[in-house]
């Protein structure tokens, strides 16, 4: 791609950074879905619910359980996943619903 230095890519993809996080649509929440049947009990997607401060994962036999109250649907267990195991689910709820 003839790029010979980091020099040559600073700041290539300022023009895809938006200015405000205004556009982003905060009010809802996806559930992720966990397939337990691929899932190894490694209990990485419990770590980082709790690393993020959520603790919307509890374990139950080296099985991850979903605490929907609790969930915001950030996706950053299915991001550590590394069976694969987690995906979008089918619920989503409105959270202002809750908070109105
Ligand atoms: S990160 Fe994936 S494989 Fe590991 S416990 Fe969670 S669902 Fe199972
Ligand atoms: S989507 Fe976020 S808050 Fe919900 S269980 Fe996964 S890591 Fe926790």
């Amino acid at each position: 791609m003839g790029i010979k230095s980091v020099k040559d890519i600073i700041g290539a993809a300022l023009d895809s950074v938006s200015d405000t996080t205004d556009v982003l649509e905060r009010d809802s929440v996806l559930f992720p879905a966990f397939d337990l049947d691929k899932c190894n009990g490694c209990g990485r997607c419990v770590i980082s619910c709790n690393d993020g401060g959520h603790q919307a994962i509890r374990f139950d036999d080296r099985k991850p359980k979903l605490n929907g109250s609790k969930c915001v649907g950030c996706h950053l267990c299915r991001l550590v996943c590394p069976g694969d195991a987690i995906m979008a689910g089918k619920k989503r709820i409105n959270r202002t619903a809750d908070t109105k």
